[in-house]
C-alpha cells in the first residue's frame, strides 16, 4: 500500500507520548503505526527506586500498554529490537523484520559503568522492572542469609554507587525500608550500614547547593553514610575498592552512577557522545529526515550550549512534538521546533521528605514531597486519565 509506515521503538516516556499523540492526530488510514517494546507493559522509570527498595509494589510501577493505546489504531509488537538498518529502512526484531517510512527511536538509556572493572559483572542497576525485582529480592535474601551465619556482617552492608537523582532517591527508600527488614528478620539495626559513594565533588549535581545540603542532612539522619568526591575503583564479588584505598565489604552494590544511550544506536552507525545522538531542533537524527530520536538517546543543548540532562520530563515533551512533526512530514506541512519548557525538578528523599526547585523557587520537606506526588499523579493522568490515577496513584 502507499500508506506511510511509522515505527516507534520503545514504549517508555517518549514512545508512549508519541504513540498517543499520533493516534489522536492521524486521520483514518493516513498512516500505519507500529509500537515495538520488549515488554507488554509500560513502566514508570521515575518510580523504580521504590520497588527496588521494597517500599512500593511492582504493580504500582507498571501498566499494560494495551490500556494506554487504541489497538485498533496502533499495532503493538512485543519484541526485542536487535538492529536498526538505516540504509534499508528496516528494523530487525528478535522474531521478524519491520520496514518503515518514519522511525522514532525512543529506546531509553543504559547504565554506563565508565569501564570501572567489575561493575558490569557484580553491581545491580535500577533500570527496569526485572532489574529492580532482583535488587529487592537480593536485599531481603542478604538479611535471611545473615541469620544463617552471623559472622558475615558484610551481608548487612549496602553500597549505592552514584549520588545523582536516582542514587539519592534509591538510598532514601532503602533507608526507609531497613527498620522493617530488621524487624522482619530479627536483626539489630545498628549492624546495618548504607554507603552512598559519589566520585563528583557534590551529591545531586545541578541542584541548588542549599537543597543538596538539606537532602544530605535528611539522609544522614536516616543513617546513610556519604562518601562524596570518592571514586569506586573496582567492584568485586566481595564489595568495592575505593580510590582512597579503602575497601567496603558488601554483598550488595547498586550502581546508579551513570547513564548512556542505547548501544543499538551507535551500532546503527550514528555518531554518538556516550551513546546519545545530537538531534536537530525538529528532533531529527543527523542526515535522516525520516528518523527521529527522543528521550535518553537524544542530545540537545540549551541556550548556553549545555546539554539538557536526560529526564522523563524532556522525553515526554519531545514525544508530543515528535508526533506533530511526523504528522506534518506526512502532510508536507511545516515542522515545529522543539523548545524545552522546564517545569522544575523534585527529588524524593523517602517518606514525607523531598527537595524541589520549581517556579523559580526551592522547596523542602513536606511541601516538596507533595509536589512529587502531584508530578506522579499528573503523569498518570496524562497517559491514562482518571482511571489510571485511581488504579496506580499513591495519595498517602
Ligand atoms: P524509557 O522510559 O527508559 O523507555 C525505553 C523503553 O524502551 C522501555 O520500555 C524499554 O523496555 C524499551 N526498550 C529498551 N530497549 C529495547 C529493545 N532493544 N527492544 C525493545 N524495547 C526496548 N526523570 C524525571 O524527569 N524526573 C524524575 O523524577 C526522574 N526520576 C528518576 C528516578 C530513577 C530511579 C531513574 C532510574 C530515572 C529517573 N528519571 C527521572 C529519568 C527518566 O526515567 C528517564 O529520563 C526517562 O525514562 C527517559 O525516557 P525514554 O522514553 O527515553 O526511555
Amino acid at each position: 500500500s502507499t500508506i506511510p509506515k511509522i515505527v516507534i521503538l520503545g514504549a517508555g516516556y517518549g514512545g508512549i507520548l508519541t504513540a498517543q499523540r499520533l493516534q489522536k492526530e492521524l486521520n483514518y488510514n493516513e498512516a500505519d503505526v507500529t509500537l515495538v517494546n520488549r515488554h507488554d507493559y509500560h513502566y514508570f522509570t521515575t518510580h523504580l527506586h521504590m520497588p527496588a527498595a521494597g517500599t512500593d509494589s511492582i504493580e504500582h510501577t507498571r501498566v499494560q500498554i494495551s490500556k494506554l493505546i487504541d489497538e485498533f489504531k496502533i499495532d503493538l509488537v512485543k519484541s526485542n529490537v536487535q538492529e536498526i538498518r538505516l540504509a534499508d529502512k528496516k528494523v530487525v526484531l528478535q522474531d521478524g523484520t519491520l520496514s518503515y517510512d518514519y522511525l522514532i527511536i525512543a529506546l531509553g538509556g543504559e547504565p554506563e559503568s565508565f569501564g570501572i572493572p567489575g561493575l558490569a559483572e557484580y553491581a545491580m542497576t535500577i533500570r527496569s522492572i526485572n532489574s529492580v525485582r532482583l535488587i529487592r529480592q537480593h536485599i531481603e535474601y542478604q538479611f535471611a542469609l545473615y541469620k544463617t551465619d552471623e559472622s558475615r556482617k558484610d551481608r548487612l552492608n549496602f553500597v549505592v554507587g552514584g549520588a545523582g537523582f536516582s542514587g539519592i532517591e534509591f538510598v532514601a527508600e532503602l533507608a526507609d525500608r531497613i527498620p522493617q527488614l530488621c524487624k522482619d528478620y530479627d536483626v539489630d539495626p545498628n549492624l546495618v550500614n548504607i554507603y552512598n559513594v559519589e566520585a563528583a565533588p557534590t551529591a545531586l549535581p545541578g541542584f541548588d547547593p542549599a537543597l543538596v545540603e538539606y537532602a544530605m542532612n535528611v539522609l544522614r539522619k536516616k543513617n546513610v553514610q556519604f562518601k562524596i568526591g570518592v571514586a569506586i575503583k573496582e567492584c568485586t564479588p566481595d564489595g568495592v575498592l575505593l580510590a582512597t584505598g579503602e575497601e567496603i565489604k558488601s554483598a550488595t552494590v547498586v550502581w546508579t552512577g551513570g547513564i548512556r544511550g542505547n548501544r543499538l544506536i551507535e551500532a546503527a552507525g550514528f555518531e554518538t557522545a556516550r551513546g546519545r545522538v545530537k538531534i536537530d531542533d525538529y528532533l531529527h537524527a543527523p542526515a535522516h529526515d525520516n528518523v527521529f530520536i527522543i528521550g535518553d538517546n537524544s542530545l540537545m543543548f540549551n541556550a548556553e550550549g549545555r546539554p539538557y540532562p536526560p529526564t522523563a520530563q524532556i522525553a515526554m515533551q519531545q514525544g508530543v512534538v515528535c508526533a506533530q512533526n511526523v504528522v506534518a512530514s506526512i502532510r508536507g506541512k511545516e515542522l515545529k521546533k522543539f523548545i524545552f519548557s522546564n517545569k522544575g525538578t523534585v527529588a524524593s528523599l523517602g517518606k514525607g521528605e523531598a527537595v524541589a526547585s520549581a517556579f523559580g523557587k526551592t522547596y523542602t520537606g513536606w511541601v516538596a514531597a507533595q509536589l512529587k506526588k502531584v508530578v506522579d499523579i499528573r503523569y498518570l493522568f496524562t497517559i491514562g486519565g482518571i482511571p489510571l490515577v485511581l488504579k496506580k496513584g499513591r495519595f498517602l
